[in-house]
């Protein structure tokens, strides 16, 4: 299957050999190409990847998928997609389709992660949760062993759920959303909010100036740095809180988080179950589930999408 990875800067195809669940897929070969996915050449670009990869095949794909940040409908139309601007309106699996006579499916890149978890790291599972924690908040939902998609194909879009009533302002135009405190983006604001005020000396010295702070620097000096460590600890908890929310809702057996942060993956495991210990226990009691924080890498998403064709066609 060929999985292609949409990002704001770059397009990834990658050619990938999926094996039975549980086993987790080998990439055979790949073709990066630098493109804006906020300008219309994007479409070119996926399908010049895509040519070429195409071209050194030796075994013809069943099945081509695509993962981008964005609101894909059900007939895989890209609805909204505030980093991948070019692509809106674009009926993109239609055209693949018939450019490369194989069957494309077109998809928001947090359905993506929750696949590949399912498929890789909890088969069995019938009801899973993944939250991607980048620039925004995504999700995937799978619900009964299948991806759930809802009326038009927007369910599980958790960075927007409201968990600040009359909160910070959003750019989906509401305000208080979960991503405005738990994105990787929001680790950056708050540390940037508290160096403002005069805080957090280290973080700001190793940016350089307040101005410059982001997330990455406040993860920089977790192991170093009490500011940086305090930083991270009190945004596990509008991580957890939105979690807290999906619990009660869903009951899920497994919890994956994914995203740029999960390289700090077992100290925002345990900070996020602490404050779920301590302060929702609603979401928690009674209730049995695992906690996955997955690597990711620079290839996760080109392999999530693989494995979303080779779901959507078998
Ligand atoms: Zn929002």
């Amino acid at each position: 299957v060929v999985g292609v990875d949409v990002g704001g800067t770059k397009v990834l195809a990658a050619s990938v050999e999926v094996a039975g669940v549980g086993v987790a897929p080998t990439v055979l070969d790949r073709e990066l190409e630098a493109s804006r996915a906020d300008t219309p050449e994007v479409l070119e670009r996926i399908e010049g990847a895509l040519a070429r990869l195409l071209a050194r095949a030796e075994v013809s794909p069943s099945a081509i998928g695509v993962g981008l940040a964005g609101f894909v409908d059900r007939s895989g139309i890209v609805r909204r997609a505030p980093n991948a601007a070019g692509l809106v309106g674009a009926d993109l699996a239609a055209r693949l389709e018939q450019r490369f006579g194989l069957p494309t499916f077109v998809d928001n890149d947090a359905n993506c992660v929750a696949v590949t978890a399912h498929h890789t790291s909890a088969p069995d599972s019938s009801d899973l949760v993944a939250v991607t924690l980048g620039t925004g908040i995504g999700g995937g939902l799978v619900v009964g062993g299948r991806l759930l998609r809802g009326a038009n194909g927007f369910a599980g879009e958790p960075g927007h759920m409201v968990v600040v009533e009359d909160g910070l302002p959003c750019p989906c135009g509401q305000r208080g959303c979960w991503e405005r405190y738990a994105s990787g983006s929001a680790l950056g604001e708050q540390a940037r909010t508290v160096a403002a005020a005069g805080g957090a000396p280290g973080v700001v010295r190793h940016a350089g100036s307040v101005e410059a702070v982001t997330g990455a620097h406040v993860t920089d000096l977790l192991e170093r740095d009490p500011d940086a460590r305090w930083l991270f600890d009190a945004w596990c908890g509008h991580v957890a809180a939105g979690l807290a929310n999906l619990l009660v809702l869903l009951d899920p057996e497994v919890v994956v988080i994914g995203g740029g942060l999960s390289a700090h993956g077992e100290l925002l495991g345990r900070l996020v179950t602490e404050h779920l210990d301590r302060r929702f226990p609603a979401a928690v009691q009674d209730r049995e589930f695992e906690l996955l924080v997955t690597p990711g890498g620079p290839e996760a998403g080109a392999v999530g999408a693989a494995l979303l064709g080779a779901y959507q066609s078998s």
